[in-house]
């Protein structure tokens, strides 16, 4: 009955005695089927009974397979209708033969789209099974630490007080602290990859008896938040917070994880640590020893400056006990010169105020507090370090040349920042040249507009230059050529520039000696930093 073709169409799905068994059922019920319809007086729709052959077949047969058995039970029956009805009018006989074919075609229908629901699934479980195979491959073999955790428990506990009336839960649990305490004890680590065992070492009682309790650092927020983010209905979570391991230590992580649309996905959320206590230790002690070379460059300018502020105040000073014992012998007379004591008062006076003047002046370019921006005249900032640096170039016999810009130049800046780059640049300048020739140290200081936005303000030593390997490491903190260098000195002016939205720039001039060139923004960009 079933032919040959058939036969090489069957799918190999269970074992094959049990396929062989359900063969020869069907078989053995279909020529039972075709001897009663086509040979007996029996006067049923006797052919509708080739539904159970097919759907025992369809057990075994593949698509195609069931499609020509189905076939084949159709020309069964219609031959043993004619075979016994012949063509004759004999209606309840037709009625018969059309609710059998109907019956054969529509459970024929029905197989074929089982089936295909059924490969469907199939393919849908082993697509499923390969993702997984891949989703373990990353998690064990990821660099990242990461973790698998359930959160359903913590999140039914945070929707359950929502629906007691909560709204805000930081608010919550200002008057309730306990509630974290609680919720770190809802969520259980399901598994964890070699990452993460080694963040926070080894689990010697086995995962899953751990909750999350014990790794928070009691003064850490960051737990907190992430309660809130998932009381929020938040889909992703990132932060920066402290745990502590296995062995009792502290370790900084960054924490990111992504909350699943569906709550009942809650008990699989993937979490991923990136451990970043060496970088932020070593970022604090590299911002420690910044901030404090940058108060000791502030110390060494204050040097600078006191030496000049003495030099200045000295003619003021001067002039006035001059004009005070002048105005004493006019006093002195008889009859005293009033007039003349007047003009004497006046000079003291003058003078006195010109001595107030120069302290307050220096007064405010060194006041922490005082670092509002200001209108900075470039040319006045040039000649003031001129003046205050005017001992080093005595000493080293290094002239300082200015070529001013065409047009007078302001800046909107913190003055005693530029002062301090400046001051910096020309004051290496001054010690690059230590080995040229007297008549060639010069020190050429030019300014001039760079665009509309900056302006450029450059200084050039006659010096030999910097190397080509220095000149890869000379914005490095530490980096220094000189005995008795701190080498912090262009590290700070190129941080001050940058952190105002200007640049500093190192070069060699084509006729010897380096150029720096400062490239200061007109107006003030602070606020933008
Ligand atoms: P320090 O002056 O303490 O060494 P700096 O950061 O100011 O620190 O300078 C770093 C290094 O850059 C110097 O040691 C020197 O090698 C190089 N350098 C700076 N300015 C000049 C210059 N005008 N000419 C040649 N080399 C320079």
């Amino acid at each position: 009955m079933v032919s040959s073709i058939t036969l090489k169409l069957i799918n190999r799905r269970g074992t094959v005695s049990h396929e062989i068994a359900l063969g020869l059922i069907a078989l053995a019920l279909a020529v039972a089927v075709f001897y009663v319809d086509a040979f007996t007086e029996i006067e049923s729709a006797i052919a509708v009974l080739y539904v159970i052959v097919l759907l025992l077949a369809a057990e075994i047969l593949t698509r195609i397979g069931t499609t020509l058995l189905a076939i084949v039970s159709i020309i069964l029956t219609l031959f043993a209708y004619f075979y016994s009805h012949g063509f004759e009018e004999n209606v309840p006989a037709q009625l018969r033969l059309a609710v059998s074919l109907a019956a054969i075609t529509i459970t024929c229908a029905l197989i074929l789209r089982n089936e295909t629901a059924r490969v469907g699934l199939i393919e849908a479980n082993l697509h499923l099974r390969d993702s997984e195979t891949r989703y373990r491959y990353i998690f064990e073999h990821s660099r990242i630490a990461l973790w698998e955790r359930d959160y359903s428990a913590v999140r039914s506990f945070l929707m359950s007080l929502k629906a007691e009336g909560v709204s805000d839960l930081k608010d919550y649990y200002r008057t309730n602290p306990g509630v974290i305490v609680a919720c770190t004890g809802l969520i259980r680590t399901i598994a964890a990859n070699d990452a993460a065992m080694e963040l926070l070492g080894h689990m010697t009682d086995g995962l899953h008896s751990r909750t999350m309790r014990r790794y928070i650092a009691p003064d850490d927020d960051t737990f907190l938040d992430l309660m809130d983010a998932i009381f929020c209905g938040e889909r992703h979570f990132e932060g920066k917070g402290n745990l502590i391991t296995e062995n009792g230590e502290s370790r900084l992580v960054i924490m990111s994880m992504s909350f699943p649309e569906d709550p009942s996905a809650f008990n699989r959320v993937v979490v991923g640590m990136v451990d970043i206590t060496q970088r932020e230790m070593m970022q604090k002690a590299l911002r420690e020893a910044q901030d404090e070379l940058a108060r000791a460059s502030r110390a060494a300018t204050v040097g600078t400056l006191s030496a000049s502020l003495a030099h200045e105040l000295n003619q003021p000073l001067g002039a006035i006990v001059v004009n005070a014992q002048t105005l004493l012998r006019w006093l002195n007379r008889e009859p005293p010169d009033l007039a003349a004591v007047r003009r004497s008062a006046e000079r003291i006076i003058r003078d006195s105020q010109r001595a107030s003047e120069i302290i307050h002046n220096t007064r405010s370019m060194l006041t922490q507090g005082d670092r509002t921006p200001e209108q900075v005249d470039l040319e006045t900032l040039i000649e003031e370090t001129r003046a205050l640096m005017e001992h080093d170039f005595q000493r080293d016999m290094v002239e300082f040349d200015v070529s001013p810009a065409e047009t007078p130049l302001a800046v909107k800046a913190i003055r005693i920042e530029l002062q301090q780059v400046l001051i910096n640049l020309v004051t290496n300048a001054v010690q690059a040249m230590r080995e040229t020739a007297i008549d060639r140290r010069k020190i050429l200081v030019s300014l001039g507009r760079k665009d509309d936005i900056f302006v450029s303000l450059s200084v050039r030593d006659f010096g030999p230059g910097i190397s080509e390997e220095a000149m890869a490491k000379l914005f490095t903190p530490f980096f220094t050529t000189k005995p008795s260098g701190m080498g912090m000195g262009l590290s700070i002016c190129r941080s001050t520039l940058e952190a105002r939205g200007g640049q500093l720039i190192a070069g060699n001039h084509p006729e010897g000696g380096a150029i720096f060139e400062m490239i200061i923004p007109i107006e003030d960009d602070h606020d933008q930093h």
